[in-house]
């Protein structure tokens, strides 16, 4: 049995060092693809409280360890940040922060580079207290240009590391919730083409405009017909973009592109989402050309990792096992927790949307501070997390949640809410019928 009581203790006597750990990082500006200065200090405080091992990876993501045991435990934090906007919309320095007896402020501090600070000092506490063991091992992660393109770092990780945990912590802010799931997202472009000519008579020309004036009516109308799923919500679009090529003012436009924010629910896949788009009746009419995004922006380390812009939707069941022992460990010290979802999407979309590497979300500060002015975290949730962190490797491993009947994801389930009810499988087919389940939901 764990010893909650030291555990609470240690995480409250680090909340001066991680305080600090947070104010260093949010004075160091790195938004995506520019976080070099971030990662290597990262690693210094990695290195300072005695990790096994710490190190960057070619990407540029800090990977540290702690332990030596079988079970690969992962807590990952994203360590890119947006951008600051507005600068006059801000009360105080975005970068110099503030600090409060409660609170800390500054750019970065819920989303999400409180989440790397906690989990390091997690990483602390279990080595502090002779929480390790040989059943297993922890990996911290401080991943990069999550902001820009999420998921990617840890498709990286996964296929070219070859590193692959057992489950992974999502470490964004859940305003003191646990997350098991979010909805996915794509980026779509939509192009028509026209033909110009002098604006003086339009009838010799094909305006692409006017055709997009068409379509944008069809897609706006097509955001309240999407599907909705009872945990998740609904799939929702909006036009985000719009571009046009004219050889001038006084000419008929020959093209006219849109881009759509499309946030998928339980059900709908990039396949779906993009069919949904070309059988709109003026978008066949105008042959309007219906494509999904890629992105290839070069790491701060250089490297180029072409990926969709397309981030899958992705639930786990609330009796998963790592769901389970996540509640385990927070209910050990903090009472009972709400299970819920995110609003926004994370590096889940990669780890288990598209690899089926179970996450589950615990994380410092909140949802709705992310990409606001004057956002802030709160010290206690940093302590919280922390000793949280520390508790549920040692309770995963315990042997205490062993996977019975019915703690797998029930195949073909037509709702993030019918997935997580138990089927009837016998113990010895409950593991087979995971593997199977999770590819099924991805197609
Ligand atoms: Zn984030």
């Amino acid at each position: 049995m764990l010893d909650f009581a030291a555990i609470k203790k240690a995480a409250q006597s680090y909340e001066g060092a991680m305080t600090k750990f947070l104010r260093d990082i949010v004075r160091l500006p790195g938004e995506s693809c520019g976080e070099k200065e971030t990662a290597a200090r990262i690693v210094e405080e990695m290195k300072k409280v005695g990790f096994d091992e710490a190190g960057i990876d070619k990407m540029g993501n800090v990977i540290g360890y702690m332990g030596k045991g079988k079970t690969l435990i992962a807590f990952d934090g994203h360590i890119d940040t947006v951008g600051i906007g507005n600068r006059d919309n801000w009360k105080f320095d975005p970068y110099k922060g503030f600090e409060t007896e409660k609170e800390i402020g500054g750019r970065g501090t819920s989303d999400q580079l409180g989440g790397p600070v906690a989990a390091v000092y997690g990483a602390k506490i279990m080595k502090d207290l002779g929480l390790l063991n040989d059943k297993y091992r922890v990996m911290v992660t401080g991943t990069v240009q999550e902001e820009d393109c999420d998921g990617l770092c840890w498709e990286y990780i996964i296929k070219e590391e070859k590193i692959r945990p057992e489950f992974v912590v999502i470490t964004e802010p859940t305003n003191g919730n646990i997350y098991r799931g979010h909805r996915g997202r794509m980026e779509i472009r939509v192009e028509v083409k026209g033909i110009s000519c002098h604006g003086s008579a339009p009838e010799r020309g094909d305006n692409a405009i006017y055709k997009m004036g068409e379509i944008l009516a069809e897609v706006k109308a097509l955001n309240k017909k999407l599907k909705k799923d009872p945990f998740l919500g609904k799939g929702t679009l909006a036009v985000s973009q719009i571009y046009f090529s004219s050889p001038s003012r006084c000419a008929v436009a020959d093209m006219c592109a849109i881009s759509i924010d499309r946030r998928l629910t339980w059900g709908e896949t990039y396949q779906s989402a993009l069919r949904e788009i070309a059988a709109l009746p003026t978008v066949k009419k105008y042959k309007a050309k219906v494509s999904m995004y890629k992105y290839d922006r070069p790491s701060y380390t250089g490297v180029v990792y072409p990926i969709d812009c397309y981030f899958p939707t992705w639930v786990i069941p609330e009796d998963a096992k790592p769901a389970r022992a996540m509640v385990k460990a927070y209910e050990g010290m903090f009472g009972k927790p709400k299970v819920d979802k995110w609003t926004f999407s994370t590096n889940g979309v990669a780890i288990m949307g598209r690899n089926k590497i179970p996450c589950i979300g615990f994380g410092p500060g909140k949802e709705e501070q992310a990409h606001a002015p004057n956002e802030k975290t709160w010290k206690a949730d940093l302590v919280r997390c922390a000793a949280v962190y520390a508790a549920l490797p040692g309770i995963y491993t315990s042997g205490e949640l062993e996977e019975g009947p019915g703690r797998a994801p029930k195949k073909g389930a037509k709702t993030a809410k019918a997935a997580a009810k138990k089927p009837a499988v016998k113990k010895s087919a409950a593991k087979k019928t995971a593997g199977k389940a999770a590819k099924g939901r991805r197609k």
